[in-house]
């Protein structure tokens, strides 16, 4: 054996080595290949909820830790995480893959898939480290060198919800220093407010205690006041900026023809979730179909669904012309590289959402963005919350948007790391060793 070693591949073919050889061959010539100093090992699965986000870190052996953060909805999900933590103890976290197949499996629909996509993320940020390269190497590489927001989390309070309330709120949006160049505002059953406010509204009462409880068939008075609210935040944006609308959940499928054709004069750069979205755990692939071919208004779903499976009927029919995958939501960032890859084979667009997703979030957008292709239209820009987020995390450019693009960083993993002294003051008692 050790002649085969000193001989080589050629020598051994030379020899007329068995082609079964082979692969003992490459053992004997190649060394095994290793990462960083030796194998690295997954020794702990922790999670904190600093402010309202809560932070996944996976901890290795190595000294390399990777972060990941769910969105600041979600409170409630460290049990959620720490459910996954002996599935994933003892493990390689560079084989990213090979870790989820472990996991993936556990998981659904938002708010159920948060876990998973959490750890998937920080999963890379090792990967990026170890390799020292910048995540978006490992998602493909970039194609772009600055990637464009879209607004998102940088709001202001409504003042009341009449037209000219929605052009004010709108106004602010639009003076805001990212400087956008793409703003969404929330309309119809989408946005409880402007629907509860006006009387007989749509066929049935207004519904509270969970999110987007409304739904039914809009009354003509109803449907005017939404196409005035949409009409009157249009005239602020005008032609530079564009004004997509969250409708949803909740419209019959003839009310959101009648909505999509009458904003068609606006040229609306999308209408999201007409049907299902948010919390519906299952998309409606034929209802929206129907709405897509109906008008030239692009149509836009997908914020709530995991995994590339459940993207299938909605892009292999063409039910919309826009996904929004949530990075925090879907199963992470390389599944969300996956779908929006199958979606532009299909002539669909993709817009990441991504409202609530942190800064930590806000890093995985910025990298998956980069990489994704020329289907990508902007992601959806988080914010830190409360502000002191800003204070505790390291890397991010500043300012960090620029006239509504964002430059790609070019440090390894995520590229965003604490001021671990500075977050620690803003742990729970629980979670005070998160960062030990
Ligand atoms: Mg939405």
């Amino acid at each position: 054996m050790a002649n085969w070693t000193r001989r080589g591949f050629l020598g051994s073919l030379s020899a007329g080595a068995a082609a079964t050889s082979f692969a003992a061959q490459q053992r004997l010539t190649q060394p095994e290949k290793r990462t960083g100093n030796g194998s690295i090992k997954i020794t702990d699965l922790r999670c904190a909820i600093i402010g309202r986000n809560p932070v996944v870190r996976i901890v290795t052996d190595q000294g390399i830790s990777g972060y990941g953060q769910a969105e600041s909805t979600k409170a409630y999900l460290r049990p959620m995480v720490l459910f996954y933590k002996d599935y994933i103890l003892g493990e390689d976290p560079t084989d990213v893959e090979k870790v989820l197949l472990k996991i993936r499996r556990l998981g659904a629909f938002k708010p159920w898939g948060s876990a998973v996509s959490a750890i998937e993320i920080a999963l890379w940020d090792i990967a990026g480290q170890v390799a020292g390269v910048p995540v978006y190497k490992l998602l493909g590489g970039k194609i772009r060198d600055r990637v464009r927001a879209y607004n998102g989390g940088v709001r202001f309070p409504m003042t009341g919800q009449t037209p000219q309330d929605y052009a004010e709120n709108t106004a602010r949006m639009k003076e805001s220093k990212e400087g956008f160049t793409l703003i969404k505002q929330a309309v119809g059953f989408h946005n409880p407010a402007m629907m509860h406010a006006m009387p007989n509204g749509w066929y049935d009462e207004p519904r509270t205690g969970t999110s987007h409880a409304d739904r039914g068939l809009m009354t003509e008075r109803g449907l005017d006041h939404v196409i005035a609210c949409v009409e009157a935040m249009k005239k602020v944006t005008g032609k530079d900026i564009g004004l997509a609308l969250d409708c949803g959940p909740g419209w019959t499928v003839k009310d959101a023809i009648t909505f999509a054709r009458a904003v068609e004069p606006l040229h609306i750069t999308w209408l999201e979730d007409l049907i299902t979205g948010d919390y519906t755990p299952y998309p409606n692939a034929d209802l929206f179909r129907e709405v897509t071919q109906s008008t030239s208004i692009p149509i836009h779903t997908g914020e709530q669904i995991y995994l590339r499976q459940n993207f299938k009927d909605l892009i292999e029919k063409q039910a919309v012309n826009v996904i929004g995958p949530d990075p925090e939501d879907v199963g992470g960032i390389a599944e969300l590289k996956w779908i929006a890859e199958y979606a532009d084979i299909h002539g669909i667009l993709v817009a990441p959402h991504g409202i609530f997703d942190g800064l930590i979030g806000l890093a995985a957008h910025v990298h998956l963005a980069a990489a994704l292709p020329q289907n990508y239209i902007a992601f959806e820009y988080p914010v830190g919350q409360p502000d002191w987020w800003y204070e505790i995390v390291d890397g991010l450019p500043n300012p960090i948007v620029k006239r509504g693009f964002i430059d790609v960083w070019d440090r390894p993993g995520l590229g965003v790391t604490f001021h671990v002294q500075a977050a620690k003051s803003h742990l729970a008692d629980e979670d005070r060793h998160f960062f030990d």
